[in-house]
């Protein structure tokens, strides 16, 4: 047991999580955040965007209903246009990435419990689905058999395997891509490739691994909002301005002619502070977008609310029982992720 899963586990024996839950849960907008919902053992891709299993999902749907006033996407925009005065504790629940996963498994959770979510699509992962580059680094390194890689990332990395566990290797390699200053996505990946001594197919390991438009449009006809994700999922504050109006744009307009709904919400890739940034928000506004979310974790409190830094929390598989519920009351009362 890890320390924040202790100190979880003492909220709860002294029953302090049950007293915040009826007494000091705050007015605001939780907003909660999935990627993949299903089990990830043995899984060849990337383990990190797991949020849980289908059974972890639908506690956290049942205890999110029980404890807030679930919202649709346009009630939030409702609330955003009058300056966000919401009048009790409430949670939106988003899904990002678009993975078939969403449509299998947690839709018709979705469906059994009425409640509506919001899932983010990179829509040239709709088009031309493939391998995203955080699942294709995972399965580099999952695959390799060399002991040792030496990588040609801006510092240069040297990894030793024999001591080193693929998980962290995996993480340390996702976040040398994630903090480059401008990431050349091909580039790094076939430099990846080559390092590793694995060679990657990924039009056909991604094939099945994402949402089609008929399960998109089945959605959205079934109460779900479907929002953008940019096209390719580059993160927006590497990319110069041209290409940034490009990716919204794009995906925008894909949305809205094949699913003959407007949209008015994205969120932006990986969707740290440094993810995105005031030119961002200022494109997102020129290209009809309403609402941004983020990806830092926080509250969304009434009046102190900016609508394109959305905050959400996420939800890990390895979060077990207790953390997720303990993360969602400790944000909504005191505004600081668990
Ligand atoms: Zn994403």
């Amino acid at each position: 047991m890890n320390k924040r899963e202790m100190l979880a586990s003492q909220f709860r024996r002294l029953g302090i999580l049950w007293l915040l839950e009826q007494f000091r849960l705050r007015r605001g907008l939780l907003v909660v955040n999935y990627h993949r919902i299903g089990a990830y053992e043995g899984n060849q891709f990337d383990d990190g965007v797991f949020s849980g299993t289908p059974e972890d999902f639908e506690a956290q749907v049942v205890y999110l209903r029980k404890h807030f006033r679930l919202l649709r996407l346009d009630e939030v925009l409702e609330f955003s246009r009058a300056g966000f005065q919401f009048p009790e504790p409430c949670a939106l629940i988003t899904f990002d990435d678009g993975y078939r996963d969403n449509f299998d498994l947690a839709f018709p959770i979705l469906r059994k419990h009425g409640v509506s979510a919001v899932f983010f699509v990179p829509t040239d992962y709709i088009e031309n689905p493939r391998l995203p580059w955080w699942d294709h680094i995972a399965y580099v390194v999952k695959k390799t058999q060399l002991r040792t890689l030496s990588l040609r990332t801006t510092p240069p990395m040297t990894i030793d395997l024999t001591t080193t566990s693929r998980r962290k290797a995996i993480f340390q390699i996702l976040r040398a891509y994630k903090t480059a200053n401008k990431a050349d996505e091909a580039r790094f990946l076939s430099s990846l490739e080559e390092a590793c001594e694995v060679r990657v197919d990924r039009a056909t390991l991604g094939r099945e691994l994402f949402m089609s438009w008929s399960d998109l449009r089945q959605m959205a006809d079934s109460g779900m909002s479907i929002g953008s994700h940019t096209h390719t999922h580059q993160i927006l504050a590497q990319l110069p301005v041209a290409d940034q109006r490009r990716e919204l744009r794009l995906s925008r307009d894909l949305l809205e002619i094949n699913l003959k709904k407007s949209v008015l919400a994205v969120s932006y890739p990986v969707g740290g502070r440094d993810k995105f940034t005031v030119t961002t928000k200022r494109l997102c506004r020129e290209e009809g977008y309403e609402l941004g979310f983020s990806f830092y974790g926080g509250i969304n409190r009434p009046r102190q609310t900016d609508s394109l830094d959305i905050k959400r929390i996420g939800i890990e598989i390895t979060d077990g029982p207790l953390l997720p519920r303990t993360r969602m009351v400790l944000t909504t009362v005191f505004g600081r992720t668990f």
